[in-house]
């Protein structure tokens, strides 16, 4: 097997791990818009035939094209929803860190992919394995060069001057925490420990930043930390998933939870269990975000009594017919954490809003789309000078 073919093994089923390529929206039919594989016309059509190549965006909003592979498919543990998983029948591949380096390298000059995601499956220890990346990593950096954007898996029970190595390589790390806690882990990998084996990696992280001086990293950065569930692989609730993202946010500074709503595979434990509804997946995204960036709190969230979110309602307009719709907010007076509470207005347009504000006042739903705020989303939640706006209704019949 050559190095590309080894890479046509291992990526196969990359489209599981949501990286940087998926932020949860939804296309008109309701398919979520995530991992579509395109790739450079320039490729080979054996390149092609490897799903390796995915369009990502960035941190920092830039659109790259992101190589996300493992250095290996071989895999001791046994979780239950995973096709990696050990005993399961299917053809393993194995890079060794230079192998793959190479590969890299070669690929990057031609052009073909820009950055590098890289995880394993777990041979002769979480602890071993993490080496081998942080080798490839290292080889990737010092051996060839590479400068450009690497997000780095940590294995399960990795050390502490793993998490560090790492820290001094990558730009993103990431811990797949696949379940909201012990109990729920449980249910979908038996041999995984949350707290010991998953969450303390989060934390060192974390603790590393906070006791040692950015420019030692990196870049000179701190890289970012973020996480994958499997949504509704263990029959958890949405509360579940949404209360360990949120404790995350606070305490360890997680940049964002990826959530990736089950679906089964073929010859595992899990392969009868229903998939879970992609519309899940969009609203525990839309949900996490309004935690993050909107100033909400956990109760604030349109849970239903089984502790899910509503799948037809958006969690910030659900919130705003609750609470805003018989106190609606001044558009000229409100601050910053009011405006971004309206639906129709994002952290960009409540700096838009209050900046023009500083000028004329905003008196009409035509001076707010002027600003590109949906100004008839946010329409029956505000004042504009005192009034409501006329809200335009269309006649179905
Ligand atoms: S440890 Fe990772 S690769 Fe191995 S079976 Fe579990 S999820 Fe799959």
């Amino acid at each position: 097997m050559d190095a590309l073919d080894t890479l046509v093994e291992l990526s196969s089923q990359m489209e599981l791990e949501h990286a940087e390529d998926s932020d949860g929206r939804v296309a008109p039919q309701g398919r979520i818009e995530t991992t579509e594989t395109t790739q450079p016309s320039c490729f080979t059509p054996k390149e092609k035939r490897a799903a390796f190549a995915h369009p990502a965006q960035l941190p920092n909003g830039k659109n790259i094209v992101l190589l996300k592979t493992l250095l290996s498919s071989a895999c001791e543990r046994d979780c239950y929803y995973c096709p990696f998983r050990a005993g399961r029948d299917f053809r393993r591949a194995t890079f060794k860190p230079n192998e793959f380096a190479d590969l890299f390298s070669k690929m990057h000059q031609r052009g073909l992919v820009e950055g590098v995601f890289l995880s394993s499956g777990i041979a002769g220890g979480g602890v071993r394995t993490q080496d081998k990346l942080l080798d490839t990593a290292e080889i990737l950096r010092k051996k060839k060069g590479f400068r450009g954007y690497l997000h780095l898996k940590l294995m399960p029970g990795t050390e502490k001057d793993q998490v560090y190595r790492a820290m001094q390589l990558a730009d993103r790390l990431s811990v797949n925490l696949e379940a909201p806690n012990t109990e729920r882990l449980a249910k979908l990998a038996p041999h995984k420990i949350f707290i010991e084996e998953l969450m303390r990696p989060l934390r060192m992280i974390e603790e590393i930043r906070r006791n040692e001086p950015a420019y030692k990293f990196w870049n000179g950065k701190y890289p970012s930390a973020v996480t994958q569930f499997v949504a509704g692989g263990a029959d958890e609730s949405d509360l579940e998933l949404l209360t360990t993202t949120h404790w995350l946010i606070k305490n360890i500074r997680l940049q964002r939870a990826y959530y990736s709503a089950f679906h089964p595979i073929h010859d595992t434990p899990l392969e009868n269990k229903p998939a879970v509804n992609p519309m899940r997946e969009h609203r525990l995204y839309q949900a996490s975000f309004l935690l993050r960036d909107y100033d909400f709190d956990l109760e604030d969230l349109p849970f239903t009594s089984d502790e899910n979110l509503p799948l037809h309602a958006d969690p910030k307009l659900a919130w705003a017919n609750l609470n805003l719709i018989h106190s609606p907010i001044e558009i000229n007076t409100a601050d910053k954490q009011q405006l971004i509470k309206i639906p129709g207005i994002g952290l960009k347009g409540a700096e838009i809003i209050l900046n023009a504000r500083r000028m004329n006042k905003v008196n009409s739903l035509s001076a707010l789309k002027k600003l590109h705020i949906l100004a008839d989303k946010a329409a029956p939640f505000i004042l504009l000078n005192g009034k409501k706006p006329a809200i335009q209704t269309t006649m179905s019949f």
